[in-house]
């Protein structure tokens, strides 16, 4: 194999693959070994102990920015011009290291950041034959850390004053010490209103970044029982349904199997479209949370008999920071991220969700479980 000009050799890669490169099968394990390296996303970038080019994949050449037509092969390491390469090899060699793992910016600007992993390239004789580049753009991962820790900062510094201020109003109420009138008891509850209001924001805003970044949040997975579940939702939403006149019935049949699901998440869902049943309403309507097993799926239904969303709709509310207009004044709003993170958690249980409506009769949100 003209690329490599090396006799039988094992090449390993950093998670334990190894390709053997042998020139009595030369066909057959260049084709093998070309499919391998190209269909990979991670950049792969071989030299000899010489640091002069053996191999370079498309994936290394676009992550560095090269032309993909230009081959580089024989070339040496130090005219590519990667200063972090060669920075590393050097350190590697002087220290008598064998594997170094690094994040470097090649724009000096964060607009192009690279994860890499170096690492000795051996022979099946176990004998040094060159250096291995892994290399992955990790440009985004970085922003994305970036700005998630810039929010959690920033909703830390937020939240506890908030938390103060809620607890002084709270003080202000409970303790009404006959000094309020009727209009500043409205006001302080406008207030508290606001207050929590802001809080659940801080709270949607942290859990869509989280979820943006691809963070694994579905982990406490545990034996749940949606009936016990679907109670307890509804039971924190009675005196809000009450305030309204709604009715809120559990209609979810004892035969339903218990699943292995993360409760916290599921309920969110359930409590985000219980609310928003009840927030969509008219008083005097009623709310009613169902279910059927079908084969190994569970399908909940969360029905309400309030203001309907048109059809053309129906799709759009999933999306972030979407709203309509078809608010009741009755209640207080929300910022549009409920739906969206519902959806991102239901889509990471493996579910779906989705929602049929008819305008100034009712929803009924769908999802759906695997069990
Ligand atoms: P919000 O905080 O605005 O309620 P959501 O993401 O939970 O945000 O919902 C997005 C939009 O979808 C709402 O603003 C509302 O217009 C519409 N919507 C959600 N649930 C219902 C419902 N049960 N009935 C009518 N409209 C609804």
């Amino acid at each position: 194999m003209e690329q490599f000009k090396l006799n039988a050799t094992r090449i390993q890669f950093a998670d334990d693959t190894d390709v053997v490169i042998n020139p009595t099968e030369l066909t057959s394990e260049k084709e093998r070994f070309e499919l391998l390296a190209s269909s990979t996303l991670d950049g792969l970038l071989l030299c000899d102990s010489e640091r002069k080019v053996l191999f370079i994949n498309n994936s290394a050449k676009r992550i560095l920015g090269f032309p993909v037509d230009k081959s580089f092969v024989g070339e040496s390491l130090e005219n590519l011009n990667v200063q972090c390469f060669t920075d590393s090899l050097n350190a590697a060699q002087e220290n008598n290291i064998h594997e170094v793992n690094k994040v470097a910016d090649l724009s000096e600007n964060h607009t192009k950041l690279i994860g890499f992993h170096l690492e000795f390239a051996r022979n099946s004789r176990n004998e040094q034959i060159g250096w291995l580049f892994v290399l992955r753009d990790v440009t985004q991962n970085w922003q994305n850390e970036q700005m998630r820790s810039a929010l959690t900062v920033a909703s830390h510094e937020i939240k506890t004053p908030l938390n103060s201020m809620l607890s002084a109003v709270d003080l202000l109420l409970d303790l009404d010490l006959g000094g309020l009138n009727p209009k500043q008891n409205h006001c302080l509850r406008v207030v508290k209103d606001d207050i929590q209001r802001l809080n659940r924001l801080l709270v949607d805003l942290l859990d869509l970044s989280r979820f943006e970044e691809g963070i694994q949040f579905l982990e406490r997975r545990r034996q749940t029982s949606l009936v016990f579940l679907v109670n307890k939702v509804l039971d924190s939403f009675r005196t809000f349904a009450k305030s309204k006149n709604i009715q809120l019935e559990n209609k979810i049949p004892k035969s339903i199997p218990t699943f292995k699901g993360d409760r916290d998440r599921l309920q969110q869902v359930l409590s985000n479209l219980v609310e928003n049943g009840i927030k969509y309403s008219m008083p005097g309507g009623s709310l009613s949370v169902d279910a059927e097993l079908q084969d190994t799926i569970i399908k909940c239904r969360v029905n309400d008999t309030g203001v309907g969303i048109p059809s053309s709709d129906l799709q759009v509310i999933f999306e972030k920071f979407k709203q309509l207009d078809n608010f009741p004044s009755s209640s207080s709003r929300g910022y549009g991220l409920g739906l969206s993170i519902a959806k991102q958690i239901i889509e990471a249980n493996g579910g779906k969700i989705w929602v049929e409506s008819e305008l100034h009769v009712g929803s009924t949100f769908f999802f759906t479980i695997p069990v």
